[in-house]
């Protein structure tokens, strides 16, 4: 079957892979930053792209937004304060502020049309947004975080666009050594890692990069997600101290908290490893 324009479609020349979902485009802009458009599609609900790739689907970003919140959140001793770089259809955002030990939620993102549009068409993802703890702050994360107050922030949550464009600087050393300094003593980063098929090389890279940072530890940690290529994605976690990572992930942390993914078995079996990815990370 060939495709037609009632289909979108993401082909990655450097993967040889495309994934594709029928549908109409309702809106295209060009930013200062990206082009953003927003398809209704016939089963996954509005799809928003960024520069022709996948960002959020109505069906499943509840997978990839539970997972970049709650593992790293109930893997932390008392997750406080937080910072979101990037993240603007806010779904990360709505996911921390579940968390009542939470006492602020800082997004960062460059481009608020991302925000606006989501608000629009994720009106689900942004019911958060005025939550008293939460601040919608738009500009450059890399910036931010150079200014950041050295020592204030229990979580950095980066999720970003794919490192090209204005996501590339936050794959890198330059960055995490700003994150570290930002991190209280006990404090953690997240950060969206990619496909473990695709793009073991750049997780191998990250880790690397984090650990001539200065964090102590880093870990891998996995879940499906339709949308990206390959649909099986990964987090990464770097700590600054060497302390391993708790589990808060006892009946009275999850109870109460609505998640359609996340429980106590996903958070522990997204920390179990195929053989080859172990092999390459060790
Ligand atoms: N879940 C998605 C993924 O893995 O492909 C990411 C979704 S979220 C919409 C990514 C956001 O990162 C975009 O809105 C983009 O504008 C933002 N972003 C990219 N570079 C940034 C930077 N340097 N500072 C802040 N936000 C940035």
């Amino acid at each position: 079957m060939t495709l037609d324009k009632s289909w979108f479609s993401e082909a990655v020349e450097a993967t040889g892979t495309a994934f594709s979902l029928k549908g109409h485009k309702l809106h295209e802009e060009q930013t200062p930053y990206q082009k953003i458009e927003i398809w209704d599609t016939q089963t996954f609900g509005y799809l928003m792209t960024i520069d022709g790739c996948t960002m959020v689907s109505t069906r499943d970003n509840f997978l990839y937004h539970e997972m970049m919140s709650h593992v790293a959140l109930n893997s932390h001793p008392d997750p406080q304060n937080v910072v979101i770089v990037g993240g603007g259809d806010c779904g990360t955002l709505s996911e921390v502020l579940k968390h009542a030990e939470v006492k602020s939620a800082t997004q960062v993102e460059i481009d608020e049309r991302v925000t606006r549009l989501s608000e629009k068409y994720f009106p689900e993802l942004c019911t958060r947004n005025s939550d008293p703890r939460a601040t919608l702050f738009f500009g450059d994360g890399i910036q931010w975080m150079k200014d950041a107050k050295p020592g204030s922030i229990d979580l950095i949550i980066i999720d970003s666009t794919d490192p090209v464009g204005p996501a590339e600087g936050l794959f890198g050393k330059r960055f995490y050594l700003d994150c570290i300094k930002a991190l209280k003593p006990d404090g953690m980063l997240v950060q969206q890692s990619e496909s473990p098929l695709l793009h073991l090389e750049l997780i191998k890279e990250m880790h690397a990069a984090m650990r001539q940072a200065g964090f102590a530890r880093t870990h891998l940690f996995h879940f499906p997600q339709t949308i990206y290529p390959s649909g099986w994605w990964s987090g990464s976690i770097a700590t600054k101290s060497d302390a391993p990572l708790l589990e808060r992930i006892d009946d009275r942390t999850v109870r109460g908290m609505e998640t359609k993914f996340y429980n106590p078995r996903t958070h522990r079996g997204a920390f179990a490893l195929p053989t080859y990815v172990e092999e390459a990370l060790e």
